[in-house]
């Protein structure tokens, strides 16, 4: 080999090497722009700064950790750390390394049939909630993660054009799921990812944070794989009241965990939101009927004002949602003396009502109020403090109709004509599940002649306190603790005669409090017997003689009672032998 040989060999090498360092050098140049960019489109997301490689580095390295609270998919809430997001695939995922936790670790349960549910409407099928799972090494293939620097709260809304679902399934929970989570508050950002538009409500949405919240569609427009540096996946449903009949008939959810209480202090807020601020000493008394403009009309709603304005002597307003902004709506409310509407998510709004307000519910002719009562469940809360009043037309004559109109409407022509007459034909619409029984529809999308004087009288006859009559102070019940030191002594006299000396203290909180009335309520039950004896006593003490045997074990049960109704819990039994 000749020595020019030797040197065009060793140059085209040289060459080789410096381009190849220039591809590189151009790689990581490209890299580089690529991940200012998804940086930028990071912090454009929030304000707040993120260190683009310090975020890439944790998520390759530690992966996706998630740690949850509940038992069930239907009362759980899981906090995530960069939990992933394709929206490609649109799908959750779920990056596994050494430093990966998942508790609960389901194993295939997780499917069983879901890890939560996304809404807070109990196991609906379609708001199930899962991720995929990747190894964290599986980043080097995939789209380089837009990071979100803000806290998440992620969900589904339930059905965000219609006002009860807003309020019932969202917004409440909502609010209630932001105070459990101490990382969670206004700053978080929600994403709502049932796929809806905006809809009808947004801007109510809007007051649960103060950073505008996304929709599923939006996501696509941020990047292809988003990872959420902290976040929470699902909603509580600790203040829900009402299920709808997914799969049982409609009614008050069997457990319900909210009180009027927590309800005003949501309203109290949202009031605050939409800049209404209370008028306690507005003087004039008036009547809100809240009226439909499209369907479930009241037809002789001029009629109606008019004589519900005489007979209560009051001003009456009407307003819509068609025709009157939402804050002018709860501004109106705020202050009435009665709100009078028909079955209707705009029911919902009761809830800005002001304590001893009475509610009034119409029911069109074959709906028993009986079977639908989400506004009753909610105006009867306790501490809601409001008095509930149904109405049904009870007569085919001041009813209208529509066969004719689309199914979801009401409409029956779809049906078969003997379906169709039956229907027409039943005078009540039995007990059905939701949410597309027919002659359901058909009824409640009835127009009503509603029977003035009939209503009036079946108000007059509910509403027991005076209307307008706010009451002084609602103070909570407020219930004993256990009794004190309760002791018990047993004598006996020969083998006929048998006593039983009981004495207890006050329970604790008593000194702190006045109450009205307290008693104690003391069960004497014979061991091994089922039944036990009750007595009420003003007293702190007590020389049980009547049915008392000797050479016989008893035990002692001892509660205080505040107010004739609340109910403290038994101290610790005693055990007593004559
Ligand atoms: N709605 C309304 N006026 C109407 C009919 C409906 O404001 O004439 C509102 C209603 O309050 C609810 C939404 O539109 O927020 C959907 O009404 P729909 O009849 O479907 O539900 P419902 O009121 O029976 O729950």
């Amino acid at each position: 080999m000749n020595i020019s040989a030797v040197f065009s060999a060793l140059l085209v090498s040289i060459m080789a090497a410096v381009l190849w360092k220039h591809v590189k050098l151009l790689d990581q140049f490209y890299v580089i722009e690529e991940e200012l960019e998804l940086t930028r489109q990071s912090q454009e997301l929030s304000q707040v700064r993120i260190d683009y490689q310090a975020a890439l580095q944790a998520l390759v390295e530690d992966g996706t950790r998630m740690v949850c609270s509940g038992r069930m998919h239907t009362d759980r809430v899981c906090r995530f750390e960069s939990l992933c997001y394709s929206t490609e695939a649109e799908e959750f995922v779920f990056f596994h390394s050494n430093a990966s936790i998942m508790l609960p670790n389901l194993g295939p349960r997780r499917f069983q049939p879901a890890l939560l549910d996304l809404s807070s409407v109990d196991d609906h099928n379609t708001q199930y909630f899962n991720f995929i799972e990747l190894p964290a090494a599986a980043l080097k293939f995939m789209p380089k993660p837009v990071f979100v620097p803000d806290v998440a709260l992620i969900m589904n809304r339930f059905n965000p054009d219609n006002l009860m679902h807003v309020f019932h399934d969202d917004l409440l929970p909502i609010f209630y799921t932001i105070q459990q989570f101490p990382d969670l508050d206004f700053e978080s950002r929600l994403f709502f990812m049932e796929g809806w538009n905006e809809g009808l409500h947004f801007e109510l949405y809007k007051f649960m944070s103060n950073k505008q919240p996304l929709l599923k569609e939006q996501l696509k427009t941020l990047g292809r794989l988003l990872c959420f540096t902290k976040s929470y996946v699902g909603l509580s449903k600790i203040t829900t009241w009402y299920q709808y009949g997914f799969v049982q008939p409609q009614g008050p959810k069997a457990n319900i965990l909210v009180s009027g209480n927590e309800i005003r202090h949501f309203a109290k807020f949202m009031m605050g939101k939409l800049n209404i601020t209370l008028d306690q000493n507005a003087a004039e008394a008036y009547i809100v009927l809240f009226s439909r403009s499209m369907n479930r009309l009241i037809v002789n709603e001029a009629e109606l004002l008019l004589a519900l304005a005489q007979e209560f002597q009051m001003k009456t307003i009407t307003v819509s949602l068609e025709d009157h902004s939402f804050s002018d709506i709860v501004r109106l409310l705020s202050n009435a003396t009665m709100l009078v509407s028909m079955h209707g998510a705009q029911l919902v709004t009761s809830l800005f009502l002001p304590k001893g307000a009475v509610v009034v519910e119409l029911f069109p002719y074959g709906i028993n109020p009986e079977h639908y009562t989400p506004y009753k469940t909610l105006s009867t809360l306790p501490g809601m403090e409001l008095q509930y009043v149904a109405w049904q037309n009870t007569e085919e004559e001041n009813t209208i109709t529509y066969p004719d109109r689309p199914w979801e409407q009401g409409g029956i022509v779809h049906l078969e004509t003997k379906e169709q007459e039956r229907i027409k034909k039943s005078k009540e619409v039995p007990r059905h599940l939701c949410c597309r029984n027919p002659e359901w529809l058909f009824r409640i999308y009835q127009d009503t002649k509603v029977n003035i004087s009939s209503l009036i009288q079946v108000i007059k006859s509910t509403v027991k306190k005076k209307l307008g009559l706010r009451r002084q102070k609602w103070t909570q019940g407020l219930y004993p603790g256990k009794v004190r030191e309760s002791k018990c002594q047993a004598s006996a006299q020969g083998t006929s005669e048998a006593k039983l000396f009981v004495s207890w203290q006050i329970p604790w909180n008593l000194k702190f409090l006045k109450v009205r009335d307290v008693k104690y309520e003391v069960w004497i039950q014979e061991q091994g017997e089922n039944s036990y004896m009750p007595y009420i006593l003003s007293q702190q003490n007590y020389t049980f003689s009547e049915n008392i045997k000797p050479f016989t074990t008893y035990l002692v049960w001892i509660r205080c009672i505040f107010n004739k109704t609340l109910l403290g819990p038994f101290a610790e039994v005693l055990v007593c032998s004559t």
